[in-house]
């Protein structure tokens, strides 16, 4: 397939690529690996405040994603590691949720519509539900402070007392999400193979994606990681690997590449070696064309 084409693909596949040296470094950096989609980080994901972005940079951002046939729907900025929408202090909620805001409207003035986040954690201070009850409302403050950006709260490993590992916990999130057509779900493999779903075959997939679909629902999908693991079934470690190498194996992604269940939406690989970053999108977009 050549590049000009791949913008039609309906599968769109890509990776976290870098935004050092402003976010309009990114989409030429995802073209290099033959992606058509890709997610980025839209300040320094460790630092809690940046400056607003270059009107400049905006721009030049807007003109390449055009120029290289990227879509807001083949684009999944995620939010710095440092936020916590559950946290239990209020000081640190309230700063988290500043920082929410920020990333919304950062997606909004660069034309995007998914902001990619991680739910939070309890900390072991406050129970379950009220956590995912302050995750619920941190989506509604954002929600009525910025508009249109989608909040896609990516599931977790389960570390520590990260909260988002059961897709119980996303759909009592969603549950308590005012407006439903601005919240989504971002299915990491490794997370969800580190949180005790099996995914090792093609029969797992289903059966794993069947429960999704009867506790969270299919429609909710908007975005996925694609990574394989480094630890067990059901270790609550979040390590990724390289596709094929770790404890989840090619059948998996296989299984995504040719599923239309998962067309339409960034399939985003955060793997750990880059430079096989080409490899592996085209290894998917074989199996895609095989489907
Ligand atoms: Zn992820
Ligand atoms: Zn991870």
């Amino acid at each position: 397939m050549t590049n000009s084409n791949l913008a039609f693909n309906k599968k769109f596949i890509g990776a976290h690529v870098s935004a050092a040296g402003g976010v309009d470094q990114a989409p030429k950096r995802a073209k290099e690996i033959g992606a058509n989609a890709f997610a980025l980080f839209t300040k320094n994901q460790r630092q809690w405040v940046a400056k607003p972005l270059d009107d400049k940079v905006v721009a030049n951002f807007k003109r390449l994603c055009v120029a290289l046939g990227y879509s807001a729907d083949q684009i999944l900025p995620h939010d710095s590691y440092l936020i916590n929408l559950g946290a239990p202090d209020d000081e640190k909620l309230a700063k988290s949720r500043a920082a929410f805001i920020d990333e919304m409207e950062r997606c909004h003035e660069l034309g995007l519509k998914l902001l990619n986040f991680h739910p939070g954690s309890h900390l072991k201070q406050i129970s379950e539900s009220e956590c995912l009850s302050k995750i619920a409302e941190s989506i509604n403050l954002a929600h009525e402070a910025v508009p249109n950006v989608i909040a896609v709260i990516e599931n977790t490993a389960g570390q520590g007392s990260n909260l988002g590992w059961r897709f119980e916990h996303l759909a009592e999130i969603i549950e308590q999400v005012k407006d439903k057509s601005r919240v989504g779900v971002c299915i990491d493999t490794c997370h969800t193979f580190a949180a005790g779903y099996d995914l090792t075959s093609t029969e797992a997939c289903e059966a794993t994606f069947a429960e999704f679909d009867k506790v969270v629902g299919m429609h909710y999908l908007r975005a996925m990681h694609i990574n394989d693991s480094k630890n067990e079934c059901g270790s609550r470690v979040d390590r990724h690997h390289s596709l094929g190498e770790g404890t989840i194996g090619w059948s998996c992604f296989e299984y995504i590449a040719k599923d239309p269940r998962f067309d339409h939406i960034p399939l985003i690989l955060e793997t750990i070696n880059p430079d096989i970053w080409h490899q592996e999108i085209a290894t998917l977009r074989r199996f895609h064309q095989e489907a």
